[in-house]
């Protein structure tokens, strides 16, 4: 039975596990030393050292001039749809297949997504289906929303004298947002001359892609801003968090401020200069942080040790197919995914498994069927649908012996 070889093979490539989980952290560096500093020294909060460091090392990381701490992966999109100007009744073009974090940010500032389809080689956003809906539906006028709210309540750091409109909804199209998808990067390049050529704000949902590169070029640094997360399940971790990655300085040190209450640097007194949010990352989460990075190429390294095997395991399962990176992209694997042959099998697939020791999970519910958005506008979504018929993610966990 070709499940059970699945399963025997999974149990094996975890070293004999009982249960074999999804995703799980591993510590093996210096957590334990960086968080008994943090408790030593008193510092645990939203003052301290690994604050400062966490920041410096990612952006070293990443190559992205300001990296920017946040309290989630969620509040950095939330965060960064505000500083790129969205605004309540815009729309945001974004993906249908993704997690609700993604459609959730822009849900706080009253904006609406509109989904459009996916890549059959990526599983992200499609720079085809992006172009082509673009063409049909959407204009560039002059930017009717310069000026139009208050200055301590506009979040926004730089206004284009242009912008793009839906001609159906006649709504202001402020900002798109491509997920790279389990850490497969998305074509950004094409995305993000698009987004330029129509007056809309790039900002890269790269929760789940930290270490992935496409030519090169970490995801995340592509757009105006990209989001990070170090939630429990992800590449890295620091219990929670996450990360603003900029390639304008500036905007970045704007972002700083506005993310932690907004409050002018003064020795005592209590003054704030506009709205500020506490999105900072305490120093206990941020020294785990440092620890993790310290690490990260050998996660990234055996996460892709991992996809490795079991793409040529799955060569011999008739079937599964086991799904591979792009030709230009380097992902980092951070849920490994199988494409079952129908809803059917994939249902099969999932049931096996999970009853034999080993976690498995389908794609999330798609964000257009949620009762939230089952209203927003889609392009009809071809390859996300086939996807969600098919995905099955199977477990990724690092192999590293603690
Ligand atoms: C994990 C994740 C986020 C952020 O999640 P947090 O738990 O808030 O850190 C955002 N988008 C996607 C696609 C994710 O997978």
């Amino acid at each position: 039975m070709e499940f059970k070889k699945v399963t025997d093979f999974i149990h094996e490539l975890y070293g004999g596990q009982d249960f074999v989980p999804l995703a799980v952290p591993v510590f093996i560096g210096n957590e334990k030393k960086y968080l008994n500093e943090c408790i030593d020294t008193t510092f645990v909060s939203s003052v301290g050292k690994f604050v400062d460091r966490f920041e410096n090392d990612m952006a070293n990381y990443t190559g992205a001039k300001r990296a920017v701490v946040c309290v989630s992966g969620t509040n950095a999109l939330h965060m960064s749809l505000l500083l790129v100007g969205v605004k309540r009744d815009d729309e945001v073009l974004t993906q249908a297949l993704t997690f609700i974090a993604t459609e959730n940010a822009l849900s706080y500032i009253g904006a609406y997504p509109v989904f459009l389809d996916v890549d059959r080689s990526t599983m992200g956003l499609s720079p085809d289906a992006l172009k082509e809906w673009l063409y049909k539906n959407a204009e560039v006028r002059k930017n009717t929303r310069i000026g139009e709210l208050d200055k301590s309540y506009d979040f926004a750091y730089l206004e284009d004298e242009f912008a793009c409109y839906n001609k159906n909804t006649g709504r202001r199209i402020k900002a798109c947002v491509p997920m790279h998808t389990f850490g497969h990067p998305v074509r950004i390049e094409e995305i993000a001359a698009i987004c330029k050529e129509w007056h809309i704000e790039l900002v890269e949902d790269a929760a789940e892609s930290i270490g992935s590169k496409c030519k090169g070029q970490h995801t995340g640094t592509f757009g105006k801003i990209g989001a990070l997360s170090f939630n429990g399940n992800k590449t890295i971790t620091t219990g929670g968090g996450g990360m603003l990655l900029f390639n304008d300085e500036e905007l970045g040190a704007y972002a700083k401020h506005i993310t932690t209450q907004a409050k002018i640097p003064h020795r005592w007194e209590f003054r704030h200069d506009h709205i500020g949010f506490n999105y900072r990352m305490p120093n206990i989460n941020a020294a785990l942080g440092c620890a993790q990075l310290e690490h990260i190429d050998e996660y990234v390294a055996s996460k892709r040790k991992v996809a490795a095997e079991y793409e040529v395991f799955f060569k011999n399962i008739p079937d599964i197919e086991f799904f591979v990176d792009s030709p230009d992209t380097y992902s980092n694997y951070w849920l490994n995914v199988v494409i079952l042959k129908d809803k059917e099998a994939q249902q099969n697939f999932l049931q096996y498994t999970n009853d034999n020791g080993v976690m498995t999970r389908p794609i999330w519910e798609l964000m257009n069927r949620l009762p939230m958005f089952e209203k927003c506008e889609n392009d009809g979504l071809q390859n996300t649908i086939w996807f969600a018929d098919r995905v099955v993610n199977i477990p990724s966990s690092v192999r590293i012996k603690v």
